[in-house]
């Protein structure tokens, strides 16, 4: 069963997130979830925060581990003995830039496969640059992130 990678910023994870992690993991040997840490991208929760906030919510999924990497995707792959990047797509906004890094990913690595999955429709549009906004002017998140996810960010930020 092979080992697939879902790195992305998680910044926080949200239930579309989730539900794509869900899906890889039924599908997949073991998925490992891993944030990025990239220091040029400008964060709203530290990496730490936002480990700990995907632990928490991936408890009742047995073949999920959480990390995190710098540099390129598919170095990390290989060092994780992994052959699949999962990636979640929504839009077709998000389209053209999935592709775009898929086939980079693809000519520095031909071995690792990038595969695809779109979530249920309830959750197709939550991003978490809106969850943020949302948060930040006082509204309801609870729709859009997993319970811990919202209780901390309750607890941080209206406390
Ligand atoms: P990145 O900064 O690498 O784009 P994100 O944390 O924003 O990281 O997203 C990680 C992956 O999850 C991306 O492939 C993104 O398209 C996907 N994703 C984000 N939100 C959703 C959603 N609601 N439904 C499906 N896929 C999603």
């Amino acid at each position: 069963m092979p080992i697939a990678i879902y790195p992305g910023s998680f910044d926080p994870i949200t239930k579309g997130h989730l539900d794509v992690l869900e899906t890889g993991s039924k599908i997949f040997g073991k998925v490992i979830i891993t944030v990025s840490n990239n220091i040029n991208k400008n964060s709203f929760l530290t990496v730490e925060e936002r480990v700990n906030l995907i632990k928490e919510s991936v408890k009742h999924l047995e073949n999920v581990e959480v990390d995190t990497f710098e540099g390129l995707t598919v170095n990390y792959a290989k060092k994780r003995n992994a052959t699949i990047l999962l990636r979640g797509l929504r839009a077709v906004s998000d389209f053209e830039y999935e592709m775009q890094l898929s086939q980079t990913n693809s000519e520095l690595s031909p071995e690792i496969k990038t595969v695809f999955l779109i979530t249920k429709p309830e959750y197709n549009f939550i991003s978490s640059s809106t969850v943020k906004e949302i948060l930040l002017n006082n509204g309801d998140i609870a729709k859009f992130v997993p319970e811990p996810v919202n209780q901390y960010l309750i607890s941080k930020f209206k406390g």
